[in-house]
């Protein structure tokens, strides 16, 4: 087995490892590291969680700081990454693994204000860690300047694409210097993704990790056959009879998220949303109240979860099901982390059985079925010998450019056991909730409680007629925001 000490890495690096409790490289380390220090480039299938950004990271400060930098100190680095969170994890990694070298970084992203972005550019960085708007945004003010670029990663280069990226790309690869190393990082390989490294990389050493099978293994997955009205209500039946206090929802569109943050919020259950249209402030604060238990739960969008890497999720909640089926296997892997085992449950409306078929096609069997629950809608359930895809009247998902994910890249993700039930983190018996909150303590069973709702169907009713009342004109505004807001 490799260790830190064979990778050549400097001593300083060696030590910040040492710190943080680093034994053994990942895989992906393991594999990565060696070609880039030997200055290939590199093209890596790995995702989040794999330990891909210090896979990428060691090397480069490492060979920044063989070298003094040049004069007015130029941005010899830049790691480019879709969304303002996963920018904020990196540059954080980049400090901690740098941490005994005289080198600079920072972290330039939307949503905030520029202008401390702007001081710290202009004090000179070794490493720029961006977001692709921003980063142009402060090119084109004269605030950036990338031709000193001598590495260049570009990280989840998929989900880069599927965010409308691919022009902001292209536009940055056209202002670093011809000569350079590269390092590209994909979750997935679509064709287009191809055609990008193809366009970007010279001659990359493949790497090619997959994560996501061990960590199916142990993750209990159901399936709920349900009408879109009776969602919700299953969703709370659920969480307040699993006790969940660590879960995280996935809805398709921002509106949505926002909805179900509310009305979870008003039965007593503190959540908040992370997704898109929010503010970093918000964000940054949902995250945070979600990672020290003030909120038991988090109602994200795809986009904005790619990054949350909380070890504690003990639930994750497909309200929507995915329209590919490979989010599906990104959204459970939320799961499960760090060892620990979890429990997704998705629900189906008689519109996404297509997805359904799909999701289970990719995971090579049939996921179990909660059938004895009160909200139980058996025409739900795929029809025999169904084709994957959409059906008729299903929603159409934000992620159409990328295609189906059934081509080449897809792989096939086994569950081979149960696993070890026992340890699922106890976060609400820890007492994480606030006084003023219900009480939500006690011991939370490990099995659902299949066909216990807590919730008779005529309170249910009761419940939706009173927040569904509205006067015309908010109806009229709900429409116009949600049409606006029906995107991923
Ligand atoms: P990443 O995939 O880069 O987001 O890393 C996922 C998590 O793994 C982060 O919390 C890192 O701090 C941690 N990590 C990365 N490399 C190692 C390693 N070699 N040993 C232990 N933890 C690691």
């Amino acid at each position: 087995m490799t260790t830190f000490d064979q990778l050549h890495l400097d001593e300083r690096i060696l030590e910040s490892l040492n710190a943080e409790g680093y034994q053994t490289p990942t895989p992906v380390q393991a594999e990565t590291i060696p070609a880039l220090m030997a200055g290939r480039d590199v093209l890596g299938i790995a995702q989040t969680g794999t330990g891909k950004t210090a896979a990428f990271a060691l090397p480069i400060l490492h060979h920044l700081a063989e070298r003094k930098p040049p004069s007015g100190r130029p941005i010899r680095a830049l790691m480019l990454t879709p969304t303002r969170e996963l920018a904020a994890q990196i540059g954080e990694r980049v400090r901690v693994y740098g941490r005994h070298l005289p080198l600079y970084s920072t972290v330039i992203f939307g949503g905030v204000g520029q202008s401390p972005q702007v001081k710290a550019l202009r004090r000179g960085v070794d490493v720029l860690v961006a977001t692709p708007g921003r980063l142009l945004d402060l090119h084109n003010q004269g605030h950036v300047d990338l031709s000193n670029v001598q590495h260049f990663v570009l990280d989840e280069a998929d989900r880069m694409l599927d965010m409308g990226f691919s022009k902001d790309v292209e536009r940055i690869l056209s202002l670093v210097p011809r000569k350079r190393q590269n390092l590209m990082f994909s979750a997935t390989m679509p064709k287009a993704i191809g055609a990008l490294a193809n366009q970007m990389l010279h001659r990359p050493v493949h790497v090619d990790i997959s994560p996501e099978a061990p960590t199916t293994d142990r993750i209990e997955q159901y399936v709920a056959f349900v009408q879109k009205a009776d969602k919700r209500q299953l969703l709370i039946d659920l969480l307040e009879g699993q006790m969940v206090a660590c879960g995280i929802v996935f809805t398709r569109t921002k509106h949505g998220a926002n909805r179900l943050a509310k009305q979870l919020g008003k039965v007593g259950i503190p959540a908040d949303s992370i997704h898109g249209d929010k503010s970093q402030s918000a964000r940054t604060r949902a995250l945070e109240s979600f990672k020290n238990g003030d909120v038991f739960v988090l109602v994200a969008t795809d986009i904005a979860s790619r990054g949350i890497d909380v070890e504690d999720i003990t639930h994750v909640f497909n309200f929507d099901l995915p329209n590919e089926p490979e989010v599906y296997i990104h959204r459970i892997g939320r799961t499960a982390r760090a060892g620990r085992d979890g429990l997704a449950y998705s629900f189906c409306d008689e519109t996404e059985s297509g997805y359904l078929v799909g999701i289970q096609q990719l995971l090579g069997e049939d996921i179990e079925v909660l059938e004895d629950q009160p909200y139980h809608f058996e025409k739900a359930r795929p029809k025999p010998g169904q084709k994957p895809g959409r059906v008729k009247g299903a929603p159409v998902g934000g992620r159409s450019r990328r295609g189906t994910g059934r081509g080449s890249g897809m792989r096939r993700y086994h569950r081979s056991g149960a696993g070890d039930r026992g340890q699922r983190s106890e976060r609400r018996a820890r007492g994480s909730k606030k006084p003023n909150q219900p009480s939500r303590g006690g011991q939370r069973s490990d099995r659902p409680n299949r066909g216990t709702s807590s919730q008779p169907p005529g309170s249910r009713s009761r419940r939706g007629k009173q927040q569904g009342r509205s006067n015309a004109s908010n109806r009229q505004r709900r429409r116009r925001s949600q049409r606006r807001d029906d995107r991923p």
